[in-house]
C-alpha cells in the first residue's frame, strides 16, 4: 500500500494500478460491500478488503484528502491496529490545504438499533464518542470509554488498540480460508478464560478502545467529519454502517458548518457519486510505503 497526496475535495480513494488503467474506488457508503468481519469497499470489479484501520489512521489524523494505493485486493494488517498508519504519516508530515474544512453538524438525534445493540448521534458542541460493550469473558467483561476526537487523543489512546477475536472464532474463519491475513501477529485472541497471545494487552480496556477506532473508520465513510456525540453499546460494523446510512437518509437532521463553496447535495453526492464520475488526475510520487 501506498499514500499519495490529494488536492482538496478529493476525500480518501483507494486505486490500483492495473496495466494502462488506474482503478478508483472512493471511500465512501456506497461502495461498501460487506460488514461482517472487515470492511470491504468495492467499485466495479476492483474490490479492497480491510480498510477501516487506513480510513481509521487517516480520520484520526484529520486527514481529508488521500489517494491510497493498494497492490493486492487487501490493506496489510500491519499489527491489528491503526498504530503504524499513525505513525507513518505523522513521520512524513501533514500539510493544511487552502480550503475550508466543512463540517456536518448534527442538530437532532439519529438513532439506529437491533436487539440488545444501538448507536445513535446526538447534537453537541464538539465531536465525541462514548462507547460500551459487553462480553461474558474474565478479560473484557463491561467496558466503557468516552473519546474526545482530536489527533492527539487519537495517537495516544485509540490508534495502538489491536482487533481482538476469540479463539473459537479465529479457528472457525481460518478453517473457512477467511481472515488469512489474521495471526496472533496482529490479532488479540481470547481463550475461554486467559490470553492467547504471549504479548500482555496494551491497554486493559484496549477492546472498547478498538471499538472506537472502528467506529472512526466506518463514520468516515460519510466523506465529512461530523460534529455530534456518538454513544454506541454493543456495536459493531454493521450498526455503525447503517448510522452513517441514517444520517445520509436524514438530511433535516443535520446542518452544514464553513460551506461557502459545498452545498448539502455535494455531501449526498460524495456519498453517493460513482467512480466514473471522478477523473483521476497523474497521481503525485508516494510519500508513503507500507
Ligand atoms: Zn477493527
Amino acid at each position: 500500500m501506498a499514500i499519495h497526496p490529494a488536492p482538496p475535495n478529493t476525500g480518501i480513494i483507494f486505486v490500483k494500478q492495473a496495466g494502462e488503467q488506474t482503478l478508483a474506488c472512493p471511500a465512501t457508503i456506497q461502495y461498501l460491500r460487506q460488514t461482517d468481519h472487515c470492511t470491504t469497499l468495492q467499485a466495479d470489479d476492483f474490490q479492497v478488503q480491510t480498510v477501516e484501520h487506513i480510513l481509521s489512521a487517516l480520520a484520526g489524523l484529520e486527514i481529508d484528502n488521500a489517494y491510497v494505493e493498494v497492490q493486492g485486493n487487501e490493506i496489510p494488517a500491519a499489527d491489528g491496529s491503526a498504530a503504524p498508519f499513525v505513525e507513518i504519516l505523522t513521520e512524513c508530515g501533514l500539510i493544511a490545504q487552502d480550503e475550508t474544512r466543512t463540517y456536518i453538524k448534527i442538530v437532532q438525534p439519529i438513532h439506529v438499533e437491533d436487539e440488545h445493540r444501538s448507536i445513535e448521534v446526538r447534537p453537541a458542541a464538539l465531536p465525541r464518542m462514548s462507547y460500551f460493550i459487553d462480553f461474558p469473558h474474565p478479560l473484557i467483561q463491561q467496558q466503557h470509554y468516552e473519546h474526545s476526537c482530536t489527533p492527539r487523543e487519537f495517537s495516544r489512546n485509540i490508534a495502538g488498540a489491536r482487533t481482538f477475536a476469540f479463539r473459537h472464532e479465529v479457528e472457525y474463519l481460518w478453517s473457512r480460508g477467511l481472515g488469512l491475513g489474521g495471526s496472533l501477529h496482529n490479532t488479540v485472541v481470547f481463550s475461554e478464560s486467559a490470553l492467547v497471545n504471549e504479548e500482555p494487552l496494551r491497554f486493559s480496556d484496549e477492546c472498547v478502545r478498538h471499538k472506537i477506532l472502528d467506529l472512526i473508520g466506518d463514520l468516515s465513510l460519510i466523506g465529512f467529519p461530523i460534529i455530534g456525540h456518538f454513544q454506541a453499546k454493543r456495536a459493531g460494523h454493521l450498526l455503525h454502517t447503517q448510522l452513517v446510512q441514517a444520517i445520509l437518509d436524514n438530511p433535516d437532521k443535520w446542518i452544514m458548518l464553513n460551506a461557502e463553496n459545498t452545498q448539502k447535495s455535494d455531501i449526498l453526492h460524495r456519498a453517493t457519486a460513482t467512480s466514473s464520475s471522478r477523473p483521476l488526475p497523474e497521481l503525485e510520487p508516494a510519500f508513503l510505503s507500507v
